[in-house]
């Protein structure tokens, strides 16, 4: 039986490696929409050869860019922040999630209304809404996959597992680029330092996040979010091979790993074939070639955005929120150059200052458009701050 599928974020590095797994066995999908931003002709490119029913840029102004590239093709074509939520309204029976940013929020969340599975690699839904939208999974029987490396390590460290009997849940980080710098280097990273990632290669956006922790700070809250676990019972390690991804550990003392090569096909093939386990196009660990496995503890004080996620955690409620946007304007000052590499952790603190002095972080937010308004807010402040440290 063929499956519906849509992919929302097609054209990014998780868009492409679900292509790429969706393409090997194209008689067991239908493709029901794909979508992406500014990359016109990949998204044309991939709808063409995934046979897509419809294809949708981000951007209003490159409809016309997007027809004519699908020009003698039946495939529908839309454009904007609503047709991609029109799009996600279209059922199919999995949807992957790889939308960057808080941007993703809504078309995930509309996904669900079709009770069928949501492959989540946009960490930000979960940070931002995590109660609204396991609420709205749980609401239509929906199932919610982890696609984030290590929270698909820890799915499936605990399968036939009982959560009361988890101690801890541990996820590993790459430490990326700036893992031995010293602070004072740190602060004078340029953009291009900060996107090379050592190990994994991914969007231009997370592997920035990579290289000053707010990735694995995301991915702290998200842990908590996903397998609702106390704060005080995730930690991160630094573990620069990226060959362990996660590990749970249970009351009995046990320590269950999940290694594998770093590769999100893996993560990406298990919730798309999910609960069944198939052939995945992914390299095979050579343990003794590896030799060693290294861990040590993060240092919070060159890389401050671990501390943030802690204090996030620590008020829950729209602190997330706060936080996610925040980020992501201190991010796009750093990429744009007004702002220094350190500044945006700063950026980051600021903003959660001043905006529980006009509102309770604490208070969950009731619905989408609370979190929108707390993500509207954070970002417009974070701008003023960034504004503020600009060189
Ligand atoms: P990319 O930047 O590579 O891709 C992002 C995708 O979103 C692209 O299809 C892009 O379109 C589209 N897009 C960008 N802006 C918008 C917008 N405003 N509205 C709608 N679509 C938009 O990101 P990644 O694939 O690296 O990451 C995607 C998500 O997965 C993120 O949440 C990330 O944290 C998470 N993730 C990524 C991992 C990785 O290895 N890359 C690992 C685990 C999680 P276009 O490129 O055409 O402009």
């Amino acid at each position: 039986m063929t499956r519906r599928i849509s992919i929302f974020g097609s054209t990014g590095s998780i868009g492409q490696n679900t292509v790429d797994l969706i393409a090997r066995d194209p008689d067991a999908y239908d493709v029901v929409a794909l979508t992406g931003g500014a990359n016109i002709q990949l998204l044309a490119e991939q709808a063409r050869s995934l046979n897509a029913s419809l294809a949708v840029t981000a951007y209003d102004d490159r409809l016309e860019d997007l027809r004519s590239a699908l020009t003698g093709t039946e495939i529908e074509v839309a454009a904007g922040a609503q047709a991609l939520c029109d799009a996600a309204d279209r059922p199919a029976d999995w949807v992957m999630s790889a939308i960057v940013g808080a941007a993703g929020l809504y078309p995930g969340f509309a996904a669900l209304r079709h009770g069928g599975a949501l492959a989540l690699a946009n960490k930000e839904s979960l940070v931002t809404a995590g109660p609204l939208l396991l609420a709205e999974a749980q609401k239509h029987s929906a199932r919610i996959l982890p696609v984030d490396s290590e929270h698909s390590a820890v799915f499936q460290a605990l399968v036939g597992e009982d959560m009361d009997a988890v101690e801890r849940i541990v996820i590993t980080a790459s430490g990326g680029p700036f893992r031995d710098w010293p602070l004072e280097a740190i602060a004078k990273a340029t953009l291009a330092e900060a996107v090379a990632h050592p190990n994994w290669d991914m969007g231009q956006r997370i592997s920035i996040d990579s290289a000053s922790m707010f990735n694995k700070a995301l991915e702290l809250i998200e842990t908590r979010e996903f397998f609702r676990i106390d704060p005080d019972r995730i930690e991160a390690v630094v573990h620069p091979g990226s060959i362990v991804h996660a590990l749970v550990g249970f009351k009995d003392g046990a320590l269950m790993a999940h290694l594998g090569a770093p590769d999100m096909r893996h993560a990406i093939g298990y919730a798309l074939h999910w609960p069944e386990r198939r052939d995945l196009p992914v390299s095979r660990l050579d343990l003794a070639a590896i030799g060693t496995l290294s861990f040590e503890h993060p240092d919070e004080t060159r890389f401050p955005a671990l501390r943030l996620a802690r204090e996030v955690m620590a008020t829950g409620g729209r602190a997330g929120a706060v936080f996610n946007a925040a980020k992501e304007a201190a991010l796009d000052a750093f990429i744009s150059g007004q702002i220094g590499f350190l500044d945006m952790a700063a950026v980051v603190e600021a903003t959660l200052e001043s905006i529980d002095t006009e509102m309770s972080l604490s208070i969950p937010p009731q619905s989408l458009d609370c979190v929108a308004k707390v993500d509207h807010l954070a970002r417009h402040t974070a701008r003023n701050h960034a504004a503020a440290r600009s060189h």
